[in-house]
């Protein structure tokens, strides 16, 4: 699904990525803890083709092709979907149009006929309820004055509507009450098959209790530096990230 090697990336001439490395098969779910400030951020924007990072060295190809020459779209096209930690405002725009815009562009690009509206709004309606947003969150402008958890369960509904291939998730689970987590949980585990992969990001060890990833990697100064199954999770939340980042 997903192959890394050696990336190397900056924003505004600072270094932030530093020869990261990281294979993910199709249906596996990856987590990626770290500490602050350590690139997890940078990673998911490096991968979407966010404007402003710049790659100075390495490899990232999805599904056996290179995206970092891509630009954002095409990257969203063949199945990248990136939820970001803080989710973009765009007043104006209703999120009923944004969303049937970005799944009708994913599906012109599949070479899959377009969803009339009406079906479109059904199915819209139908998730928005799954993720616990209240439908008419659908005629307001992106985002626009969403609390912090609705942002995020706007993301996780725009996800279930694009059917990604790659879902990275960033800090989805950071400011939600228990409730909410575990609807993001639902939904993640409901999307969940043998051709879907997921990257979480998470601070807290409680998401994996809910969302069973197969493998937990640290990601500190820019690398991979360990890598274990869910139990290193646990491991982290009694130890923190000191021991390693001295041992690395
Ligand atoms: P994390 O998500 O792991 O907390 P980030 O990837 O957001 O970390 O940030 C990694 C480092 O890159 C931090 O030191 C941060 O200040 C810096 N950084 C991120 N974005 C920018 C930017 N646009 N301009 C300058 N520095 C940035
Ligand atoms: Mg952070
Ligand atoms: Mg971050």
């Amino acid at each position: 699904m997903l192959k890394i090697d050696n990336l190397h990336a900056r924003v505004d001439d600072k270094d932030i990525l530093k020869g990261l490395n990281l294979a993910i098969k199709p249906g596996e779910v990856h987590a990626i803890m770290g500490p602050n400030g350590s690139g997890k951020s940078t990673l998911g924007h490096v991968l979407a083709g966010r404007p402003g990072y710049q790659v100075t060295a390495g490899s990232a190809t999805l599904l056996g092709q290179d995206i970092l020459d891509m630009d954002t779209e095409e990257r969203a096209h063949l199945g990248l979907f990136l939820a970001y930690q803080y989710p973009v405002e765009i007043p104006g725009v209703s999120n009923m149009e944004f969303l049937k815009a970005s799944v009708d562009a994913v599906r012109e690009a599949r070479g899959q006929e377009a969803i009339d509206s009406v079906s479109f709004m059904k199915r819209a309606r139908e998730i928005s309820r799954e993720v616990d947003l209240d439908p008419a969150f659908l005629k307001r402008g992106v985002n626009e004055g969403f609390s912090g958890g609705e942002k995020k369960r706007n993301e996780l509904m725009q996800m279930m509507l694009l059917e990604p291939k790659l879902c990275i998730m960033d800090e989805t689970d950071s400011g939600l009450d228990i409730d909410a987590l575990q609807v993001v949980a639902k939904g993640v585990n409901a999307m969940r098959n043998e051709e879907r992969s997921f990257v979480l990001v998470t601070h807290y060890q409680r998401l994996l209790n809910y969302i069973e990833p197969d493998y937990v990697h640290v990601l500190a100064g820019g690398r991979i530096i360990k890598s274990g199954d869910k139990s290193l999770a646990l491991e982290l939340e009694a130890k923190g990230y000191a021991w390693l980042e001295d041992a690395a």
